[in-house]
């Protein structure tokens, strides 16, 4: 019978999920994951996903009529198992009201409502603790995603109509739905890599102002660069940074993307830290965050306004900070 995954998350939890999905299919074959809409398209191809179900908590399926609805709907379906990567109450008391007999959570979810507890461990890579749930050791699998050949078709199209890019180019990805997460030196970043390097800016619509920042400050220095921001879909954005020689992004969805479609990635981290456990996973990417700061790390999330004001996690990190993380990874370096 097949097992149901919750996970409702921000869209890089979302990513971060996939070796949990992955490890749960080897075993009894492709799972269904409740998901945001938002997060739907990216796991739905997903070949240990046989279902994506959409549950839009914050919108059209807010309130307690659409939540009990999509419980009797799960209990229908008679699932096996759940596991719950969220530690949310509602994800647990939906497992619960569904009747699935075998509800693993963990320990600093909500444990009264499981049947099997796992301890969530301290450290390591947010996928890793994660995949403790179905009980697999740290690196065994790693994130990843599986856009179609539609996804790539569009893709090519959109480069091929976008020009200049043949010899590669360096993604950058300028947002954060939190505020003090957005390092504010793209612009001066692109204008000097487009002295080598193609540049396309990714991200969704809502970061289409910080990309004209960016192509107009290259532009005004004689070079050239695109903005894909809303231009594409999630999946084709996977597979636009997949086609990138490298990454530059704040500690937001597109780093987990660029992780599951094996791009190299320099990581720009502000109010937050690598060691909270959604850094890159790979030894050759790079986290760059300014050392000896008192004040940082300062939240979990990364608060929307620095709570001191100043910022100077991110406003004193430097671009040549940033440049030598971008030559340490070698990505640049290698032409193939
Ligand atoms: S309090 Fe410190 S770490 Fe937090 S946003 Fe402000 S400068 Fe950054």
């Amino acid at each position: 019978m097949t097992s149901l995954v919750i996970q409702t998350a921000f869209l890089g939890d979302v990513v971060l999920t996939t070796p949990l999905l992955e490890a749960l299919a080897r075993r009894t074959g492709p799972v269904d994951v409740v998901t945001t809409p938002a997060a739907r398209p990216l796991i739905e191809t997903h070949p240990g996903v046989r279902r994506a179900i959409p549950y839009d908590k914050r919108g059209r399926d807010r309130g307690v009529a659409p939540f009990l609805a999509l419980a009797r709907a799960l209990r229908a379906e008679r699932y096996e198992a759940a596991y719950l990567p969220h530690r949310s109450l509602r994800s647990a008391a939906l497992a619960w009201l569904a009747r699935i007999p075998r509800r693993v959570g963990f320990h600093d979810g909500w444990p009264l409502l499981y049947t099997e507890v796992q301890h969530r461990p301290a450290g390591g890579h947010e996928s890793d603790r994660l995949l403790t749930l179905a009980g697999e050791p740290p690196h065994s699998i790693v994130p990843r995603l599986s856009p179609t050949p539609a996804d790539e078709a569009a893709v090519d199209a959109w480069l091929g109509a976008a020009g200049g890019l043949a010899g590669g180019f360096v993604a950058l990805a300028p947002g954060s739905i939190w505020g003090t997460k957005r390092w504010p030196y793209y612009h001066d970043l692109a204008e000097r890599l487009a002295r080598r390097e193609g540049i396309v800016v990714v991200g969704g619509a809502e970061d289409a102002d910080l990309a004209s920042e960016i192509t107009a400050a290259v532009g005004r220095s004689g070079g050239r660069a695109v903005s894909a921001c809303g231009h594409l879909t999630l999946r084709q954005c996977a597979v636009l940074i997949a086609r990138a020689r490298l990454l530059v992004t704040n500690d937001s969805a597109p780093l987990h993307l660029a992780t599951a479609m094996g791009t190299p990635v320099v990581a720009v981290f502000g109010p937050t830290i690598p060691e909270f456990g959604f850094g890159p996973v790979r030894e050759t990417d790079v986290s760059v965050g300014l050392v000896g700061l008192a004040c940082r790390p300062c939240s979990d999330h990364g608060p929307p306004a620095c709570p001191l004001g100043h910022h100077r996690c991110m406003r004193e990190l430097s671009v040549d900070r940033v440049l030598a993380a971008i030559e340490e990874t070698g990505a640049l370096r290698r032409r193939d």
